[in-house]
């Protein structure tokens, strides 16, 4: 690249670090700015006495092709470690095993004239199975009609939507399916359904947050550093201005790439159009509440996650069992459970103290599923809070997506990454920092 350009990257999430290991692999002078005392943004482990907590992402899927590339490369390969267990959703205090697996044709946690309007559903997959890409959601925009609670109640049943679809929508996304658009659920379906060996998931030695560090290794990152604006100087370039231990820094930059989540894009860039304002504001979050309990014993190894259906329960969205996932994660003879909130449950609890909070969702795992109960022997517990977990793919996303994909959002050589844009998880994210440094790349050159 002539003249190496200098390119600052807000925020050391998956998305901005992908984008600045191919900016740097490039050629450009790569500045990475991170508002958190550490890199990873919401792929982040944390270890509590021996413990490995993850305080994002839990899991990576087997068809996320992108980071599984980026971990051979980045010499992970060999720290990979397959989830060996599936999840199970309770209904009436028994667990039926429910996913990653086809098993959900053979359970009895539904009746067989409930299966039977399963049909309906591989019956949606086939006919729009072209337009179903993982990698490329605004491709989707045609089926972006309804919400997965319409699109079941009218063409399923509500026991399924109840008990089979909206545990796992609340559980890993903390989404309810009234604000789930029905695109959302048949991508997720086609990835999921399209490999042979079904979907297997995945884990790292020392967590996912092995990822998040290996991609930053080597980068020029600056850590507290939160970026307070950018704006257009006068040479076709950008002023980026942030706070890093009480001091300002201004940084003259050839490009940028926010990879922020959408919430914070309009705060830093004050002088976006309405249009483009609005592009971002329209994006909203689910939000939970994560309490990380260790104990001195094992607990059940069964299944690795359970997903409680709101019929079951308007509180808890899941629990995961750390050891399950990874005997590594906790020392021998110990365990770890992960409980979440649902989405609806964490905003509605939003102003209890940690302690209540703690207290309800251990009480409420205690009635759900008693086995799982790590309190007699309770090591330790943490409270995580997370207001914007994950972006909503809700009706009306795709199209925005769309309109994103048409250019019609970026302009000069500022450009967005972020899960919000490329898909709600780690692969989502990765592949929108990747495209967005290939974007910025292609405008400079
Ligand atoms: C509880 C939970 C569970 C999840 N489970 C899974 C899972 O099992 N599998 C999966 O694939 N995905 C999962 N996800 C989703 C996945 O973690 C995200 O999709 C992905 O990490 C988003 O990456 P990102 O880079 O787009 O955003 P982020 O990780 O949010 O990165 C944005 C970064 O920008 C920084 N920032 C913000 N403002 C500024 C500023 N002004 N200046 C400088 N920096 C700033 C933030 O501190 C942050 O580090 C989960 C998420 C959560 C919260």
């Amino acid at each position: 690249m002539s003249g190496s350009p200098h390119i600052v990257v807000i925020g050391a999430g998956v998305a901005g670090l992908a984008a600045a290991r191919r900016l740097v692999a490039a050629g450009a002078r790569v500045t990475v700015l991170e508002r958190a005392p550490v890199v990873g943004g919401r792929v982040s482990t944390t270890v509590v006495e021996g413990c490995q907590i993850e305080l994002g992402a839990e899991f990576l899927a087997s068809f996320y092709t992108r980071t599984m590339a980026l971990i051979k490369q980045l010499g992970l390969a060999r720290d990979l470690r397959r989830i060996p267990s599936s999840a199970a959703t309770l209904r009436d205090g028994r667990l039926y095993p429910l996913w990653p697996s086809a098993r959900v044709a053979f359970t009895p946690l539904v009746g067989s004239r409930q299966k039977l309007a399963l049909s309906y559903l591989a019956g949606s997959l086939m006919r729009h199975r072209p337009i179903l890409d993982i990698h490329a959601f605004q491709r989707a925009a045609a089926v972006d009609d309804a919400s997965v609670g319409d699109y079941a109640r009218a063409h399923l049943s509500e026991e399924l939507l109840e008990y089979v679809l909206q545990p796992p929508i609340s559980g890993i996304f903390y989404w309810t399916p009234e604000r789930t658009s029905r695109a959302m659920l048949l991508i997720a379906l086609r990835a999921g359904l399209s490999r042979p060996a079904g979907l297997q998931i995945f884990t790292l030695r020392e967590g996912l947050g092995q990822l998040a560090r290996a991609l930053a290794d080597g980068l020029d990152l600056r850590l507290a550093a939160e970026v307070l604006s950018v704006t257009p100087d006068d040479g076709g370039g950008y002023a980026v201005r942030a706070h890093v231990g009480g001091a300002e820094l201004r940084l003259a930059a050839d490009g940028v790439v926010v990879a922020t989540p959408a919430t914070a894009v309009p705060r830093m860039l004050p002088w976006l159009d309405d249009e483009r304002r609005a592009f971002f504001a329209a994006i909203d979050y689910s939000s939970t509440v994560n309490l990380a309990v260790g104990t001195r014993g094992r607990l059940p190894r069964g299944v690795y996650g359970l997903l409680f259906p709101r019929r079951e329960t308007p509180f808890l969205a899941s629990a995961t069992v750390q050891t399950v996932k990874d005997p590594g994660f906790a020392p021998r003879g110990r365990d770890v459970i992960c409980l979440h909130l649902s989405g609806p449950a964490a905003a509605a609890l939003r102003q209890y103290d940690d302690e209540t909070l703690a207290r309800l969702m251990l009480a409420d795992l205690r009635r759900l599923a008693p086995a799982y109960d790590p309190a007699p022997t309770m090591l330790f517990q943490r409270l995580y809070r997370c207001p914007e977990a994950l972006p909503l793919f809700d009706v009306g996303h795709f199209a925005r997506i769309e309109r994103f994909a048409r250019g019609e959002i970026e302009a000069g050589a500022l450009v967005f990454a972020g899960d919000y844009l490329g898909g709600p998880f780690v692969e989502g994210a990765i592949i929108s920092g990747e495209q967005a440094a290939g974007r910025l790349l292609a405008q400079l050159r």
